[in-house]
């Protein structure tokens, strides 16, 4: 029988007490779109709309939402690889966003990026070797070449591949393995916060489990943070302390990963773990379908008014149309922003 995303191991998921690593405040981008006619203004997109959170030290937070929620957005403008329009991120007390180049380098090494699609973002011109030793040239670390070359072979067995593969090049790796060069890349430069944007979602479902056990063991061995970035709760339920979920470029609620699967609170989120599929019986696995009146985000174009979820909402009021909810906290550590909560 194949893996699925519950066969990994269990991760203790209580909150930590640990100091705040990131924090993100106000955080805003905006992308100006063509005009489709000439009689047309050009119109404004507003991809993420402030948003704010904290990540500690050691912890993972999910970050979920369908495709257009602005979640793998946030994710890039955390490490600086787009221009925010506001907002602040703040890495061990400093806003990055006021440094120059040459002082965000350090940030940059530590900071680090596992993609969504293993197989685009590995140059296939480059040996593994080439691509897990690039980073350690641009950032200089370890100094030496022989050094370099050890680091790459002590990164190959740590995610689970052959020393004697270090001279191949992409395109003769499997999707996972290809992820695990990815992750390799990674953690080249002692990175100490890693931002995976849908690091399994192109992978097969019995690749998934091996690959966020590997994050998992990585996180325990390095003491990581991961801000972990996915479009399916169910997958994020085995990584994650905490859980934000996003739409249409806000945080709608965000809780202990505890309180958010057994008490979600916002009516997205209670749509997002309907969808799960749930497994049956006989082990197969059944897909809950949307209700097809919820089941297309808005575009962020032209986003609804008021609450931006209340044209899927099965619980909207005339309220929702008009003002938009506050985003509050609900209970200790669990924020939302909703009317009716
Ligand atoms: Fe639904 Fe209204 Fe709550 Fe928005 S504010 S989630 S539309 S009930």
């Amino acid at each position: 029988m194949s893996e699925s995303v519950t066969d990994i191991a269990p991760l203790n998921t209580a909150v930590t007490n640990e100091p705040v690593l990131l924090k993100v405040e106000g955080l805003e981008k905006q992308f100006a779109v063509g005009a489709r006619t000439m009689f047309e203004k050009a119109r404004t997109v507003k991809a993420v709309g402030g948003v704010s959170f904290e990540l500690k030290e050691g912890e993972t937070l999910g970050l979920v939402g369908e495709s257009g929620s602005g979640k793998s957005t946030t994710g890039r403008l955390i490490l600086r690889l787009v221009p925010h329009t506001a907002g602040s991120v703040h890495y061990k007390g400093r806003n990055i966003f006021e440094l120059s180049a040459e002082e965000f380098k350090p940030y940059r090494r530590d900071m680090q990026m596992i993609f969504q699609d293993p197989a685009s973002s590995l140059n296939p011109a480059y040996s593994v070797k080439d691509v897990i030793t690039e980073p350690m040239i641009v950032h200089g670390v370890p100094a030496t070449r022989k050094e370099r070359d050890e680091r790459v072979i002590e990164l190959l067995e740590q995610v689970g591949l052959d020393r004697a593969q270090s001279g191949r090049f992409p395109h003769e790796f499997s999707g996972g393995q290809k992820q695990r060069i990815g992750i390799a890349r990674a953690l080249a430069v002692n990175a100490r916060l890693i931002v995976a944007d849908e690091p399994v979602s192109a992978l097969d479902v019995s690749i998934q489990s091996q690959i966020l056990n590997l994050m998992q063991d990585l996180k325990h061995r390095y003491g990581l943070s991961y801000l972990f970035i996915a479009h399916d709760l169910a997958v994020v339920k085995h990584m994650s302390q905490r859980v934000a979920v996003m739409y249409l470029g806000r945080i709608v609620e965000l809780a202990s990963s505890a309180d958010l699967y057994r008490r979600p609170a916002h009516p997205y989120t209670q749509m997002l773990l309907d969808a799960i599929p749930k497994p049956r019986v006989n082990m197969s696995v059944r897909h809950e379908a949307l209700p097809c009146e919820v089941s297309e985000i808005p575009s962020p174009i032209n986003p609804p008014s008021g609450c931006a979820f209340h044209t899927r909402c099965p619980h909207k009021k005339p309220i929702c149309e008009s003002e938009t909810p506050a985003y509050r906290e609900i209970a200790p550590g669990h924020h939302a922003a909703c009317h009716l909560i």
